[in-house]
């Protein structure tokens, strides 16, 4: 059988078989592989529900923060309201998920505290080639379009904190015990007990990954070269400036920097670029 470890805890994996339930496994001692939550694993049922753990499959791909295995798609959180939408972070956040190939979906919560704006983002980003929901995760609007969009994928929150993102987990499964501060779970943790990741099903091979995460960490591998197929509407100017490659700095005829002067690029999202063009710049030295 194979199913999705869904939860850690005390050596035991929890491993959601779809109908079958979720079944309680160990690991055979010849599977040596560490084995993450959102792991595929191949299992042999030993008694009711319970099971061997055989093999851990192939990972589609892995992230750090949270620790979690095989993710098709991040939410990332902003709001139009308080702690303010800061540009850079935004674009890092989106442009490291494209690294990551995880479908980056732009949620801007809280929308009902600030429609003006809330508009004004989603126009914005729209125009940038990004998916983008108005949200709140007080009023319920537009939970029903985001939680149809989770249908069929394993789903990622992320996002600065304070945003809302425990707030929107626990309007979407239902589930009030998310529903705690990022600082108060910290502190009734304490700095040394770890909290592993845990994912919640919310229907047939739909599952959200409880702990909100995901920093542009990933980016520090990037290459500079790498940076502009992270921003969809370079897509259709790349290859064409005078100078292959370009860099879309310094350099004459350059289709990217025309596109930011004709208005067809947002010239903040250009910084954006230009930053971390250069960062990576600076790493690779
Ligand atoms: P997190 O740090 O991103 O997990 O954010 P929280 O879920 O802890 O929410 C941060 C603060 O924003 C809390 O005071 C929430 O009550 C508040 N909040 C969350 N969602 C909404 C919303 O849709 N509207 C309003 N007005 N406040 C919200």
């Amino acid at each position: 059988m194979v199913g999705r470890v869904i939860k850690n805890y005390n050596g035991y994996y929890y491993v959601d078989v779809g109908p079958a339930g979720l079944w309680e496994c160990r690991r055979r001692g010849k599977v040596k592989t560490k084995i993450l939550v959102g792991d595929m694993l191949m299992i042999t049922p030993i008694d009711t529900s319970k099971g061997v753990i055989e093999q851990v499959l192939a990972r589609k791909n892995e992230l750090r923060r949270p620790a979690v295995a095989n993710v098709d798609q991040i939410m990332v959180v902003m709001t139009p309201a308080v702690p303010k939408l800061n540009y850079r972070l935004t674009d890092t956040l989106l442009a490291s998920c494209m690294y990551q190939h995880l479908t980056p979906i732009l949620l801007l919560n809280k929308c009902e505290l600030n429609p003006r704006m809330t508009q004004w983002y989603t126009k914005y980003y729209r125009q940038c080639g990004y998916e983008v929901y108005a949200v709140s995760a007080y009023t319920g609007a537009g939970i029903g379009a985001v939680t149809a969009r989770l249908d069929g994928k394993m789903t990622v929150f992320s996002g600065p904190s304070g945003v809302g993102k425990s707030s929107l987990l626990a309007r979407i499964t239902g589930r009030e015990d998310l529903h705690i501060g990022a600082v108060s779970k910290k502190i009734q943790r304490g700095r040394h007990t770890t909290r592993h990741a845990e994912i919640i099903p919310l229907r047939e091979q739909t599952y959200v990954v409880d702990t909100p995460g995901f920093s542009a960490v990933a980016l520090v591998s990037a290459a500079p070269e790498e940076i502009q197929n992270l921003f969809p509407e370079f897509v259709p100017y790349l290859g064409r400036c005078r100078f292959s490659p370009c860099a879309h700095m310094a350099e004459p005829d350059c289709r990217i920097k025309e596109a930011v002067k004709d208005g067809h690029i947002f010239r903040a999202r250009y910084e954006s670029y230009c930053q971390l063009f250069q960062e990576a710049k600076e790493r690779k030295k």
